[in-house]
């Protein structure tokens, strides 16, 4: 279940905003020179509106670099004095929002491990309970859209109102194009449970290489996502994290310049806009459904081969009565026509059953 929360536009603490939010700056903030370096190049663009820089880390294995600490957020203050961009960094913690809000950080995300975790992100509701800070929440690792407003309902309950969920991408199981795979239809169910909630993506976390960012980005906006978040690094080369997803400012730019930025808002006049928009959702959900029958078909070809094994048939009538029976079951919980839900069903069961022949009979 969603719920309707007090949560207010992006142009609630961001005025100015003509364009999708842009959110730049690197993985992790490395030295002093660094921090200031990026900013001053991105600052050059009005498109980008706040920077972002890693302060503490959560990487998966120790040993790797965990982010300068506190030191770091004494260089994302100049940043803020000498280019006038918002600042913002990860919190995963108590100390680390305590420490934000004394330094006047505009922008706290809580990230994608943190998300998973409700004790944590009860314990930064906590503390930032009674101010107005400007809070992101990334979707948890695993694709539990619940797990992800909960998150956004308890820093509801603390009284805070300038929310916005960010799209990174979901941990795959197993090979993938992307390190962490886009779930357009997670985002769409969230859309739909809270409307009024600005969603923004992160390319750079879905992609893991800079190659695959223009694409995603792309897809973000056509999905309607109201803004980008996207790693830039003065020397990608060299950068002590996520170097081979992280672009150079002037890279940045090129990649905004090709991107076709699409604005949707539920009072649009014009017709062909949400038209659009609508299709781009029709292409993402069927996109995804190919996805899901071939992960289908997948486990269909595992199951003919422990049949094969153990010489069993391919058709059984009594557990195709049950999948019909149970399909057809939720079909009509939730007011889909059962004639279309038993046709797909038939065509996929169909399907199954000549894959599994063709396996069983392959070396025949
Ligand atoms: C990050 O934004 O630097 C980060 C660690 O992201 P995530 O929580 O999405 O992994
Ligand atoms: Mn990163």
């Amino acid at each position: 279940m969603g719920s309707q929360l007090d949560i207010q536009p992006i142009s609630h603490w961001l005025p100015k905003i003509d364009n999708p939010l842009l959110i730049s700056g690197p993985c992790s903030l490395e030295s002093e020179e660094q921090t200031m370096a990026t900013a001053i190049e991105l600052a050059k663009d009005k498109r980008v509106f706040v920077y972002r820089g890693g302060i503490w880390k959560p990487r998966t294995r120790p040993g790797s670099f965990e982010g300068m600490g506190s030191i770091a957020l004494g260089w994302l203050k100049n940043v803020k004095e000498e280019t006038g961009l918002l600042i913002g960094t990860e919190v995963a913690n108590a100390q680390h929002v305590e420490e934000c809000l004394k330094a006047g950080v505009d922008v706290m995300w809580i990230g994608a491990r943190s998300t998973a975790s409700p004790f944590v992100v009860q314990e930064i509701a906590d503390v930032l309970k009674g101010t107005d800070q400007i809070v992101m929440v990334k979707n948890p690792v695993n694709p539990d859209v619940q797990l992800w407003i909960g998150a956004l309902e308890r820093l509801s309950q603390a009284g805070l109102k300038n929310l916005v969920a960010i799209h990174r991408g979901f941990t795959p199981f197993g090979e993938s194009k992307y390190r962490n795979y886009p779930s357009w239809k997670t985002v769409i169910e969230l859309r739909q449970l809270m409307p009024n909630l600005p969603i923004i993506c992160d390319p750079s976390h879905i992609s893991g290489k800079r190659e695959f960012l223009f694409e995603i980005s792309q897809k973000a906006f056509d999905i309607g996502l109201e803004g980008l978040m996207l790693e830039s690094h003065i020397n990608p080369s060299c950068a002590l994290s996520d170097k081979d997803q992280q672009v150079t400012p002037a890279e940045l730019f090129k990649i905004l310049d090709k991107l076709v930025i699409k604005y949707t808002s539920s009072n649009d006049p014009l017709f062909e806009n949400m038209l659009d928009t609508l299709r781009s959702r029709i292409d993402g959900i069927d996109h995804e459904i190919i996805e899901i029958l071939a992960s289908r078909m997948e486990i269909v070809k595992q199951i003919a081969m422990y049949k094969k094994e153990n010489k069993v048939t391919a058709l059984q009538i009594s557990r195709w009565t049950q999948i019909l029976e149970d399909r057809l079951g939720i079909a009509r919980k939730l007011n889909l026509d059962e004639t279309f839900i038993k046709i797909i069903f038939q065509l996929i069961h169909e399907d199954s059953v000549r894959q599994q022949t063709e396996i069983m009979d392959s070396d025949l």
